[in-house]
């Protein structure tokens, strides 16, 4: 979710869902037979192993002849395919229907019915991501605390969907950063602290609620960001987040949050927003290298969505979708998506000061963030999926894939970008995102190598989530289940033209 002055960016019923997938009997085990392994440790692939998958994890790895299924197992025939660990969205926001419902026009009161315990809305919204691959997401922050409800339910295997990392949002009050000139900010509280003690109070909370992570945002000041890195940091919590916003009295200086460092910076885009005070000045390009270097941080780009905003920006219409992923995009997130709605297509955000400068920072973020892979900043996958017309849940996570491969990546670089950084950003490489014994069997069987081309990550046959087999029909059959769903729950809601009006205006207008 982008700030407001972020130019720069800132099924069916659950039973339905559990019979169409499958998995092995209880206790026996899953073997993908004579495949070929990207284990992700190395860039080369390992022909003709038997892998074999007990209660959620990998539990061996040979070679094909000398390992014989036992005869209870679910065995899938890898002959010919390539097997990856399951792919990683480290910028998303999960929105469960339930919070949806709060904030939004009374046209969705016909969708309460839905908002059901067995969460069929959420499961039926989340499916794309494990029809691309994708088994693990990042909430950044956004809604209330059901969200921790569907992790816990995803966790236990009672809904099918990806393994959700939940993150607490923390921001100061965003009005303060334009009143502060004027008058002064409003009261510190722990929701939007001002103060280094209402900072900590929030993250005890968080760490009190099981938040996975801590999501700072922009509009802290220096000492409630200081309070709210280290306070996290105390309680074994990573930090992710937007960089502190520059120009009110009592923010921090420039270098500052590079020296109380977050462990991931959301998007390239907020270290473009420092560079803007210098007209995007070239030169500014090391200097933001050497203090990102300095702080080890890692970086989720977020590419896909300035160019897709950027898009917007030039062209005057919605980005274009093929028409397939947009049939897997939830009722509501898609009302959102409509012209009428989108405020990057608002009067108001193309007068914004400064908004002429828009396409030289998108290329400044692709410079800035090539130049810190090459200097070993660690990158992330993460499109920050739905917020932006277009961005869809899992289909995302390829365009951005695309985005890296585009800056001079190689196919591997981008697949460990997607597989193996997030689960050390995490603290658990040992346990998540390569292909071993002993770690999590959430993989992806596909039909080409993605190491010759990033495009054969889409490829997919059969995705392998929390140990339980999907079959590439049961992606298709569930997907068309989920498309009919919502097309009912279009109807009731009087929803039923926006589908066809997004295509309709994203193939609109010529320059
Ligand atoms: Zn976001």
């Amino acid at each position: 979710m982008r700030g407001k002055f972020a130019f720069l960016l800132c099924l069916t019923s659950f039973v339905a869902f559990v019979s169409t997938s499958v998995s092995a009997a209880a206790g026996a085990d899953l073997v993908i037979n004579d495949v070929t392994v990207i284990p992700m440790d190395k860039e080369s692939a390992d022909e003709h192993q038997v892998v074999t998958i007990h209660d959620g994890l990998i539990v061996s790895i040979a070679k094909h002849s000398a390992s014989q299924p036992g005869s209870n197992a679910l065995v899938i025939d890898g002959q010919g395919k390539f097997l990856t660990p399951g792919l990683v969205d480290a910028h998303a926001h999960i929105i469960p229907l339930r919070d949806k419902l709060k904030s939004q026009d009374s046209r969705y009161s016909a969708l309460k019915s839905e908002a059901q315990t067995s969460h069929p809305y959420d499961s039926a919204m989340l499916f794309p991501y494990l029809r691309e691959g994708v088994t693990t997401v990042f909430h950044l922050g956004g809604g209330g605390s059901d969200v921790l409800e569907l992790r816990d339910l995803i966790q236990r295997g009672i809904i099918l969907g990806p393994r959700l990392v939940v993150g607490k949002l923390i921001d100061g009050p965003p009005e303060a950063v334009v009143i502060s000139m004027h008058k002064a900010p409003p009261p510190s509280s722990i929701e939007h602290p001002e103060t280094a003690r209402d900072g900590r109070e929030a993250v005890k909370l968080a760490v009190a609620a099981h938040y996975d992570f801590i999501k700072s945002y922009q509009h802290l000041n220096q000492e409630t960001y200081d309070a709210i890195e280290t306070a996290a940091h105390a309680a074994h919590l990573i930090t992710v987040g937007h960089l502190p916003e520059l120009g009110c009295s009592n923010c921090v200086s420039p270098e500052h949050p590079f020296l109380v460092p977050m462990d991931d910076i959301a998007h390239a885009e907020e270290l473009g927003r420092y560079a803007m005070q210098d007209d995007l000045d070239p030169s500014r390009l090391s200097v933001l290298t050497d203090w990102v270097l300095r702080s080890h941080s890692m970086l989720t780009p977020t590419l896909v969505s300035t160019r897709s905003i950027l898009y917007m920006y030039v062209h005057r219409h919605v980005p274009p979708l093929p028409e397939e992923v947009l049939l897997t995009v939830d009722p509501i997130t898609l009302n959102a998506w409509l012209p009428e709605h989108t405020r990057y297509l608002s009067e108001d955000f193309r007068t914004q000061p400064g908004i002429d400068r828009y396409p030289a920072g998108f290329d400044f973020d692709r410079v800035l963030t090539r130049q810190l892979f090459r200097s070993a900043t660690p990158l992330l996958i993460g499109a920050d999926a739905p917020t932006i017309p277009g961005i869809a849940y899992g289909y995302s996570v390829h365009q951005e894939m695309l985005e890296i491969n585009s800056l001079g990546l190689t196919p591997y670089q981008v697949l460990r970008a997607a597989t193996v950084t997030p689960h050390e950003l995490l603290g658990e490489g040992d346990r998540a995102g390569l292909i071993k014994v002993g770690q999590r069997a959430d993989l992806v069987l596909l039909n080409a190598n993605p190491l010759d081309d990033i495009r054969n990550a889409r490829d997919i046959t059969g995705v392998i989530v929390g140990g339980r087999w999907l079959s590439a029909r049961r992606l298709r059959e569930q997907t068309k289940e989920n498309a009919a769903y919502f097309g009912r729950l279009e109807r009731k809601a009087g929803l039923m033209a926006d589908r066809a009006r997004y295509l309709k205006d994203s193939r609109s207008g010529s320059l």
